[in-house]
């Protein structure tokens, strides 16, 4: 359990969701509302100079008024004395209001831990607004701009004195998976798609490292985490310009998953950035899975389709094909089951006899041409790990092993190991 918590609370539209995003560090909008996801209160992890927290957004608990707001009032109150500070925001240009005496009056009992936020201090000018706050009788106040980041770093360097050192990292359990490809492909669409499907369960409680969002889902039984280094903003109000191609962020969500989908535009075809993408992929032997999206645009059949994109995409030979269309919902299970099949053979593990029969087999096929005369050896070979399921040959000759060979070697050994949907790293070791 994470001992430091930060909790936001505000009456409504004065900025809480803002700051929200603002301190987690989500930048581009992969909007979802959805049950389980947009509650009352959601919670994301976060860092801020090495003080790790989690950061709550009560949302729109103060919206209900009386009844409603009773029956909540004790979850509100246990979520007021955990935190270790309460980020009480309030909206300059609006001025004070009612509302926010109410909120206030909730807060004097957690008064040494709360953090006044002035919010929407967009510009000088708008300081002399803000004085009208301090009447409410809390010692540190803020003055900031959630939308335009000014103000942020003090205010959350003040609340970080505050927090203890949190060492160790919150991991979600399931198969890490990315979404990856160019601009404009349907990345969020699908992912949208995905959270929103009715067979579908959403964690509530997405998490935040420095590098990516994680959001924890269940499908048929089975653990998902969907990485997300793009971003994600629920209740978007704020529209961004076209995303650029950001190649670090594609390889951070790369790095960080088990297995990667490749989202093409089959409307546009497959283009040289496809390639590039994939390759990155490749190069990092995560399990793939190539999602031809946009189907619902394309007058071709399924069977030239894939026969295009085994093609175009021929050193992904590994990856399972699976064609969507995010727009109309079609092709999200094949999608997950095709990720669950790359999971399953990315974690293989075989007996060692099972590895040498396999590696026999190939050599009996076609051994490594003759090195300097002399004929390349098999010793022995035995599987390291997973994750990709990698396997270590002793030989006679190292320097034998020439790239080309050691592809034909990869490909033949899936085939024997029936390691169909996913890459197999190769080590070649003399014998010491
Ligand atoms: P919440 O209901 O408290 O979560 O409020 P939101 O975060 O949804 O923000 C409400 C509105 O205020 C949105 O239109 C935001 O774009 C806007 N807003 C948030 N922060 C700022 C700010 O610092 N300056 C200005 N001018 N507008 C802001
Ligand atoms: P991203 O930049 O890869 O995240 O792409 P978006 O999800 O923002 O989608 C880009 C555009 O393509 C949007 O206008 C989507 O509505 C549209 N789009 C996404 N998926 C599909 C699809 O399956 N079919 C069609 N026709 N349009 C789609």
């Amino acid at each position: 359990m994470m001992k430091n918590r930060i909790i936001i609370v505000g009456r409504p539209n004065v900025g809480k969701s803002t700051l929200f995003n603002r301190i987690i560090g989500r930048r581009k909008s992969i909007v979802y509302d959805l049950p389980g996801v947009t509650r009352d209160i959601i919670e994301s992890e976060a860092e801020w100079k090495g003080k790790r927290f989690i950061v709550a957004d009560t949302g729109g608990i103060f919206e209900r008024g009386g009844e409603l707001f009773k029956s909540i009032e004790e979850e509100v109150k246990k979520n007021l004395s955990d935190a270790k500070a309460i980020l009480f925001v309030v909206d300059a240009k609006e001025g004070l209001t009612e509302a926010d005496r109410y909120v206030a009056k909730m807060l004097y009992p957690y008064k040494e831990k709360v953090f006044l936020v002035v919010n929407k201090v967009d510009n000088e000018k708008l300081q002399r607004q803000a004085y009208d706050f301090y009447s409410l009788g809390f010692d540190r106040v803020f003055l900031v701009s959630a939308q335009h980041g000014r103000g942020v770093d003090e205010l959350l360097s003040a609340v970080c004195d505050l927090l203890e050192d949190e060492p160790t990292k919150l991991e979600y359990e399931g198969i890490k998976v990315s979404f990856v490809g160019r601009p404009n492909v349907g990345k969020s669409s699908l992912i949208n798609a995905i959270l929103g499907s009715q067979r579908v369960l959403v964690s509530p409680i997405a998490g935040t490292t420095r590098d990516a969002v994680e959001i924890p889902f269940t499908y048929s039984d089975q653990k998902f985490v969907l990485i997300d280094t793009a971003g994600i903003r629920r209740r978007t109000k704020v529209e961004y310009g076209v995303e650029f191609f950001s190649v670090g962020r594609a390889i951070k969500a790369i790095e960080l998953s088990d297995v990667s989908c490749l989202v093409l535009d089959m409307s546009e075809g497959i283009t040289h950035q496809d390639q590039k993408i994939g390759g990155l992929i490749e190069r990092r032997y995560k399990a793939c899975v190539i999602v031809g999206n946009k189907f619902d645009l394309v007058k071709t059949d399924k069977n030239s389709a894939l026969e295009y994109v085994k093609r175009q995409l021929s050193f992904l030979d590994y990856a399972p094909v699976v064609f969507t269309s995010a727009l109309k919902g079609v092709g999200i299970n094949e999608l997950l089951h095709a990720v669950v099949l790359a999971y399953q053979d990315y974690t293989k593990e075989h007996k060692t006899s099972f590895i040498n029969r396999a590696v026999q087999k190939v050599m009996g096929e076609k051994p490594p041409p003759v090195y300097k005369g002399k004929e390349v050896k098999v010793y022995y070979a035995f599987q390291e790990g997973t994750k990709p399921p990698t396997v270590v040959i002793i030989t006679n000759y190292p320097e034998g092993w020439k790239e080309s060979y050691k592809r034909f070697f990869v490909r033949k050994l899936r085939e024997h190991l029936r390691i169909r949907h996913s890459p197999i790293k190769l080590i070649i070791r003399g014998r010491e």
